[in-house]
């Protein structure tokens, strides 16, 4: 879907931005990338829809080259959300939302109709906001307009730029999970910037971890816990974070589904160490108790429990 070859950024002022990256990011894949302050994941994402040329190397996009694209072509097909909400103060939330549709030339009735179909998508009802400017909404609603402005022309290709680091606790996880189950409904190619790896391991199906302009590991968020490739990667995902090895999944009853016949069942004394290895291969397994099936642990589970203990750690 989206390819990096060989590509290199070297600003005019001789920085070097980013080096030698070379990966493809696959259609339907939430993609994130992460990495401290000035290692180069702006940089990264915004070469995708040239907001920045390339110095060396070729970015492919459905096959096509990311320089043979109409700019403009380019740029609709691609939604883009920042982390400063960026909706023009003047405009209605519908107007906000009409923006690339209009210059997509839609029939109004068809743009009036995708208005209220997103605002009902993430929980805004059309009636009472669509007419509002943006500043009769919270921050949180601004910027869940924000995420559907970027959805509205349909586009296969959305670009987060930590679109949830201004935001409080609270707004930021109720769209963490609205974005998630934006995901499943439209099966969109996301590629997400941050830099905070509780946020990293809730959404990503794989992870890119850069530092110092270059791509140190890119993996599934398990194995990015169970084989960091470096000191690196293995500080950053679990510092704080206990020891699996001794730590058995008894502890996380609360946090499993509900019981239910699983193709494999394991004891309640298995360690979260032996869970996650489990994990890599089945999706949910059957966890016994004292003769008895307790509850029912799935990969989703484990990740979301020990995202929670890494907590919103930011390693700057
Ligand atoms: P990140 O998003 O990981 O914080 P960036 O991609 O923004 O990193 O920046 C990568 C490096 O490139 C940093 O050293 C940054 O200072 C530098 N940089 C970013 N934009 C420019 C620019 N326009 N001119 C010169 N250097 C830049």
């Amino acid at each position: 879907m989206i390819r990096f070859q060989r590509v290199s950024k070297i600003y005019p002022d001789g920085t070097k931005a980013v080096h030698n990256l070379n990966f493809t990011i696959e259609k339907g894949e939430f993609f994130v990338l992460i990495g401290p302050s000035g290692s180069g994941k702006t940089t990264t994402l915004k070469m995708i829809n040239r907001l920045i040329d390339l110095s060396e190397g070729t970015i492919f996009i459905q096959g096509k080259k990311a320089s043979d694209y109409d700019i403009h072509e380019l740029r609709w097909n691609i939604g883009y959300v920042l982390q400063q909400i960026a909706l023009f103060p003047h405009m209605t939330i519908a107007e906000n939302i009409a923006i690339v549709p209009e210059l997509k030339k839609w029939k109004q009735e068809k743009i009036k109709k995708r208005i209220d179909e997103l605002l009902e998508m993430v929980g805004l009802d059309p009636a009472t906001y669509r007419d509002r400017k943006p500043h009769e909404l919270s921050g949180g609603q601004q910027q869940r307009i924000g995420v559907i402005r970027a959805l509205a022309a349909n586009p296969d290709i959305i670009l987060m730029d930590e679109p949830f680091s201004a935001l409080d606790p609270i707004s930021r996880e109720k769209l963490q999970d609205d974005i998630l189950t934006l995901q499943r409904q439209i099966n969109k190619t996301i590629v997400f910037v941050t830099h905070d790896m509780h946020e990293a391991l809730k959404l990503g199906d794989r992870i890119c971890v850069m530092q110092h302009a270059e791509v140190v590991q890119i993996d599934a968020p398990e194995q990015l816990i169970q084989h960091p490739v470096n000191a690196f990667v293995k500080n950053f995902v679990r510092s704080g974070n206990g020891h699996y090895e001794h730590e058995c999944i008894e502890d996380l009853l609360a946090w499993m589904k509900p019981a239910a016949a699983e193709a494999k069942t394991v004891s309640s004394h298995t360690t979260i160490q032996e869970a996650l290895a489990l994990l890599a291969d089945e999706d949910a397994v059957a966890v016994e108790k004292d003769g008895e099936i307790v509850g029912t642990m799935t990969r989703q589970v484990l990740v979301k429990y020990l995202a929670s203990r890494i907590g919103e750690r930011q390693f700057q």
